[in-house]
């Protein structure tokens, strides 16, 4: 069976090695040029896990593991308040493992050396009949496959395709988030710094093997006010949210506009009463992104896509329609239980300026003991996204 998949990210490299396995055709086309390597740090954990140790990668993923050795959380002038390992900050607990997201997915890749990639270009039109799905590419010609995976990410080009409007599905968290690279100035050896508050949060990171840092921007801002396309507006605004921090903020700042890669984005999260409708089928943060906030993204698309193929493996590939909805129904409570996390996370994040009394204890507290209370924090919620990330457990198919 051939099945086209959209979007060479963790979700769609981790379907087409199931679906390789099983003895289907997975056909990837990538809108980048070649795989997206580098990028920002993520979490494998709980249920997650078994997929890396069911595709024999456990022991590659942990090798290639960021290795952080700690965090040191720091007030507005760069004094440190609080000193964590680096699991305990990541809300890491037992074998979970973080890894740069381009490090994955090229473990990913190397597992897949005979399936076929179409770089450089994008799905245009999606015809559906009876039989076949037929793909109009943006730059190659028409083909034809029996199904279509959409793994596109948050913003899915096959989703729009199919199922229209992002603006259906998206639901913004109301907080924004900017990476980018910047020299390793600071000399960090796998360590984290951060400055955090209500509303605001400064990171500088730099993980093992990495020759540069990372800097990287959570904040609260509405998205009418800011246009995603617009660089340059982008920047304006995390400088003006970011004045009055001193530490390294202005620095970084400074290095913003010359910074080689640049990531800008709302988190959202993406909800669907369906994920697929006749022969296509939609993966990861495509179909259910819970956004960062959640810290669970690429755990989800690991599983979802471990499940998916599994299930049409189980349905031979011919009743894909019944591989769709055992999919769905296996996944979704999994999928919701991870996205509150997500909510949750914005919420906290979101209630600074709020006048409530807890708030104001909050911020009293943050005031008086800000390292306690930030360590009690991130403790709270290791336990609770440690219980979503393994609220599932998978079949052997
Ligand atoms: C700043 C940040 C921090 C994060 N931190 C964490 C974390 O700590 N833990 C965690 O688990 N998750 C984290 N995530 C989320 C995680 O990266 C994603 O949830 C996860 O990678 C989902 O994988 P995916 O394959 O569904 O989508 P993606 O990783 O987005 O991959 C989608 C792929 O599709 C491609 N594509 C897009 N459009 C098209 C098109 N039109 N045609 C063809 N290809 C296309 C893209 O180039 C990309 O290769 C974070 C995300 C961000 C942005």
């Amino acid at each position: 069976m051939r099945v086209l998949i959209s979007g060479a990210g963790v979700a769609g490299l981790t379907t087409a090695y199931w679906l390789k396995h099983y003895g289907f055709t997975p056909t990837i086309v990538e809108r980048a040029p070649t795989l997206l390597t580098g990028g920002y740090k993520i979490d494998v954990r709980g249920s997650a896990l078994q997929v890396l140790h069911r595709m024999g990668i456990h022991d590659t993923v942990v090798t290639a593991s960021t290795d952080m050795q700690g965090a040191l959380l720091v007030d507005k002038k760069g004094k440190i308040i609080c000193k964590m390992s680096g699991d305990a900050f990541g809300h890491r607990v037992g074998d979970d493992v973080e890894i740069v997201r381009g490090n994955l997915c090229q473990i990913l890749k190397d597992q897949i050396p005979n399936v076929e990639f179409i770089f450089n270009d994008s799905i245009q039109e999606i015809s559906q009949f009876s039989e076949k799905v037929q793909v109009k590419f943006q730059k190659h010609h028409t083909r034809e496959f029996d199904l279509v995976i959409g793994a596109d990410g948050l913003h899915s080009n096959v989703r729009r395709l199919v199922f229209g409007d992002e603006a259906q599905f998206a639901h913004e968290l109301g907080l924004h988030l900017c990476v980018f690279s910047v020299p390793n100035y600071l000399k960090l050896d796998r360590m984290e710094m951060q400055y955090s508050e209500l509303g605001r949060v400064a990171s500088i990171w730099s993980s093992r093997g990495d020759s540069t840092a990372k800097a990287c921007f959570g904040f609260t801002a509405s998205s009418d006010k800011i246009n995603l396309r617009d660089k340059d507006q982008q920047q304006q605004v995390v400088r003006k949210t970011y004045e009055g921090i001193d530490w390294e903020v202005p620095r970084l700042l400074q290095m913003m506009p010359g910074a080689s890669d640049f990531y800008f984005d709302a988190a959202a999260q993406i909800h669907m009463d369906r994920w697929s409708r006749g022969r296509v089928v939609l993966l990861g943060d495509a179909a259910y992104c819970a956004s960062p906030m959640s810290g669970q993204g690429t755990s989800l698309a690991l599983i979802g896509a471990y499940v998916l193929a599994g299930e049409l493996a189980a349905a031979s590939g011919e009743k894909y329609q019944a591989a769709f909805n055992a999919y769905e129904e296996q996944l979704l409570p999994f999928v919701r239980r991870n996205q509150v996390l997500g909510v949750s996370a914005a919420k906290l994040m979101k209630s600074q300026g709020k006048n409530n009394l807890l708030i104001r204890l909050l911020m009293l507290l943050m005031r008086i003991t800000p390292g306690r209370l930030i360590k009690f924090f991130i403790n709270l919620s290791t336990r609770r996204i440690h219980q979503a990330a393994n609220a599932i457990t998978l079949k052997e198919y």
